[in-house]
């Protein structure tokens, strides 16, 4: 089973996925690995609070109110969380503040989406506390994780709007991206990872009303639309990957010399000699 993140990485550029994965040319950053973690401990502790968290709603409240609240709940988590592994940011000599800072602005991404939700919700239904929350939809998930032996393919979506009714589990997931957004649509290598997640989805058997890249750079959700032909690519990669992988044959250069000029493994791509070497211990 591969991860959806291949898709996009292979779309992105074959030889650079090969270097990375079957030569070993990169291993991961032990501060990633642990920036990676604590994100993920947080997100999964402000999913956990979220319940006891509407249902301590009893009264009619303004958005204000309600995004003030999330805001001090969730700035709460992230800074527990922070002081939870001061010890492992202190090893790697990460600033407690400088990472409050950088992780900041996707809480409050997570802040603004619940704040909006559940006040929307109030209004329209007018109800509180513990028969608000049982009534809530959607349900937010943030880092929900799917995967399906069929289509040999797991991944962790950022963000799953859940709405319960009575025959089918309806969502919509959202994948957040930072950085530049393409003046229309979404970037190939992102459509790419939110159709994949739409089937693993629906293997799981759940009705998909739509799915979203949201570039949070421009705060721009932009659609993804399932069609044969998206389907059919997530599949042609995913086979590619995992061909990739058995065979181990390294894969011709990109045509794109932009990528390759702004690529952290340039030097040693074109580096015949190097990359043989390589190969070599392969066999
Ligand atoms: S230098 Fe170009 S061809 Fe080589 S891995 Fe990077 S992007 Fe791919």
């Amino acid at each position: 089973m591969i991860s959806v993140s291949l898709l996009s990485a292979y779309d992105y550029c074959a030889r650079k996925l090969f270097l990375e994965q079957v030569l070993k040319l990169v291993v991961v950053p032990r501060d990633v690995v642990v920036k990676g973690s604590i994100r993920h401990e947080v997100h999964d502790k402000i999913s956990k609070a979220e319940e006891s968290f509407v249902k301590s709603i009893k009264k009619e409240v303004s958005h204000k109110e309600l995004l003030d609240g999330y805001k001090k709940s969730h700035s709460d988590i992230l800074k527990q969380s922070i002081i939870k592994n001061k010890n492992k940011l202190a090893e790697l000599k990460i600033s407690l503040l400088e990472f409050f800072k950088n992780t900041w602005p996707l809480v409050l991404e997570e802040s603004k989406d619940r704040a909006f939700n559940v006040h929307t919700f109030i209004k329209k239904y007018k109800i509180y506390g513990d028969e608000l929350w049982k009534e809530l939809s959607p349900k937010i998930e943030t880092e929900y994780y799917v995967q399906s032996e069929d289509l040999q393919l797991k991944g962790m979506i950022d963000k799953l709007e859940i709405y319960e009714n009575k025959l089918v589990r309806e969502v919509v997931p959202y994948e957040l991206k930072t950085g530049s957004a393409p003046k229309e649509g979404v970037w190939p290598g992102h459509k790419l990872q939110t159709g994949a997640y739409v089937m693993l989805l629906e293997k799981n058997k759940m009705f998909v009303r739509e799915a979203f890249v949201k570039y949070l750079d421009i705060n721009e959700a932009r659609v993804v639309v399932m069609n044969p032909f998206l389907e059919k690519k997530v599949l042609d990669t995913r086979d590619a990957v995992l061909n990739l992988f058995k065979n181990k044959e390294i894969p011709v250069f990109c045509d794109n010399k932009n990528k390759c000029n702004s690529c952290p493994l340039k030097k040693k791509c074109f580096d015949e000699k190097f990359i043989n070497h390589r190969m070599s211990l392969l066999s």
